[in-house]
């Protein structure tokens, strides 16, 4: 694939001994592509990803992968909290939930999954670590959101995805105790940071549509219910495998 570069001085050095393990998509959530490639090469804004995907598939690097660019922000995965070390970050373009979230093209989503391709190629990255920007912040970000072909990508070979797993659909929701002990501990075995025992608070709720955007989009609803259940207990035991 073709790779243009528009260098972004927003970038420092990955600290002594880290190697890329992790990618994270985002959404540039802008009202224009032009507009989203400005500020992440602005040193004001002090934000930058590695790659970023315009809607007719053309990709852009900004910072190269040697280098940490600063995408993540307060985050965590796996009881990592240094995404930005150990991460390329993918910004695709699209205005995102403010902005008028639209539709992914073909050929946008053809290229992040090429270029996600190429860098597993390069990198030892587990497919549970291709993670969206809401995995692991999601108290304050939903992107790339649950319009992003996750599924699609994993089909090539990107991420997981559990195949086979017909949607249950949004009833049966769990709120009791001993329920909500078992969709922490699987959401805390993907990965999500949760806390380990209460109600179904707003924390829980915010990791639940985190997991939704990604593995269960059919309906975002932030509650534990039936096709929600079925999905995150599939997801959970692959990550086991
Ligand atoms: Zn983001």
């Amino acid at each position: 694939m073709k790779i243009r570069d528009l260098p972004s001085p927003n970038h420092d050095a990955r600290p002594d001994g880290s190697s890329i393990d992790s990618i994270v998509l985002h959404y540039t959530g802008m009202r224009s592509a032009r507009e989203a490639i400005d500020r992440l090469r602005d040193p004001v804004a002090k934000v930058s990803s590695h790659y970023v995907v315009e809607e007719d598939g053309t990709v852009w690097r900004l910072v190269p992968e040697e280098r940490r660019a600063w995408h993540a922000g307060v985050s965590v995965w796996r009881e990592d909290t240094a995404l930005n070390d150990r991460s390329v970050g993918i910004e695709i373009v699209n205005p995102g939930h403010e902005f008028g979230y639209r539709d992914f093209p073909v050929l946008q989503l053809v290229a992040a999954c090429d270029l996600c391709l190429a860098l597993l190629s390069r990198h030892p990255v587990p497919a549970r670590n291709v993670v969206a920007h809401s995995d692991i912040a999601p108290d304050r970000k939903e992107d790339p959101g649950e319009k992003f072909d996750w599924e699609g990508l994993a089909r090539n070979g990107v991420g997981l995805w559990p195949a086979g797993v017909p949607d249950l659909g949004t009833g049966g929701a769990v709120r009791d105790a001993a329920s909500l002990r078992d969709v922490r501990a699987a959401l805390s075995d993907i990965g999500y940071r949760v806390a380990a025992e209460g109600a179904l608070d707003p924390a829980l709720s915010s990791v639940l549509r985190a997991f939704q955007r990604h593995w269960r989009p059919e309906a975002v609803t932030g509650q534990a219910d039936a096709g929600t259940l079925a999905r995150l207990l599939a997801v959970a035991r692959m990550c086991a495998a």
